[in-house]
């Protein structure tokens, strides 16, 4: 596998809009930009969990979409490469990385997920009567798959129950960039969502199986970031995050020995011990994602 250069160029117009409308409160609004991994890899940051695109005359690829309002201002920059759009990839359901699979229908006829990211993005749209707003997966697999296109080979990867129960990790092997979505909030309160069989044990190993099937060279991208930490990294990264959701455990396991309530522990907590870079809102939901699973049987 060739080593690369960790690159930043721009290959791509940047620009800066504010964005329209609102944002929920866990992703705050930000401006748009376009940041080149690669000469063919890009990230576009914006609203919600970070996109990946690869550009290539035999068909753009995209892993992930945002939302309505944010999606178009990629879209808009990728067609000035004057390149076919081939493929659309959701690493899971959730609304920040698929809202705006709808925008790509148009362009794109085929869309990869994993199968239980497929049926999360079918209950919570019937739940929430939007399934007129969705754009589904046409293509699931469940352990592994790989896509060739060109001379790109994609490598889409399952490990097991950990942010959702169906979180994949898309491999793009000539470049070595691995996408693992929200597998990993680098520096940031991660959401834990137990409603689509998020596990928090069952997450830190499936963040050791990452490290051990990825090799040291391998850039990661990762859906979202705390205030001045980046949206990619390294493995040494997956084991801090890994690090910090074991000390999540062992602090509630604490907590809870010591006869505190779930309301109690979220009163009196204001940070992890030991995973001091963990700062910022959000830390009511790994605790209470924690407290859960350590008094459910
Ligand atoms: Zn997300
Ligand atoms: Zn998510």
């Amino acid at each position: 596998m060739q080593r690369r250069k960790f690159l930043y160029s721009t290959l791509l117009t940047m620009a800066a809009i504010r964005t329209q409308g609102k944002a929920t409160a866990f992703f705050s609004p930000a401006e748009w930009k376009i940041t080149m991994l690669t000469d063919d890899l890009g990230i576009f940051t914006e609203s919600g969990g970070t996109i990946l695109f690869n550009l290539s005359q035999s068909g753009i690829i995209v892993v992930d979409s945002q939302f309505p309002a944010s999606v178009p201002h990629l879209i808009e920059e990728l067609k000035k490469k004057g390149m076919p759009f081939h493929l659309l990839v959701n690493t899971h359901h959730h609304g920040d990385h698929t809202s705006g699979n709808i925008v790509f229908k148009p362009l794109i006829s085929r869309v990869i997920a994993h199968v239980n990211s497929l049926y999360n993005q079918e209950v919570v749209a019937r739940r929430q009567n939007s399934l007129d707003k969705q754009y589904f997966p046409t293509e699931t697999f469940s352990e592994s798959t790989v896509v060739k296109t060109g001379d790109q080979q994609i490598n889409l990867n399952y490990f097991g129950a950990a942010h959702t129960n169906g979180d994949a990790v898309i491999h793009f092997e000539r470049e070595n960039v691995a996408h693992v979505g929200d597998l990993v909030f680098n520096r940031r309160h991660p959401f834990v969502d137990r409603s689509a069989g998020a596990n928090i044990k069952s997450w830190i190993s499936v963040l050791q199986k990452i490290c051990s099937h990825y090799d040291d060279d391998t850039t990661f991208v990762f859906g979202h970031a705390g205030e001045g930490y980046q949206v990619t990294g390294k493995k040494q990264d997956i084991l801090a995050f890994e690090d910090y959701l074991s000390r999540v455990l062992d602090y509630v396991k604490g907590q809870i020995k010591a006869g505190n309530s779930l309301q109690e522990i979220i009163e009196k907590t204001t940070g992890i011990p030991g995973a001091a870079e963990w700062k910022g809102e959000g830390i009511s939901r790994p605790l209470t994602a924690a407290y859960e699973e350590l008094t459910t049987s």
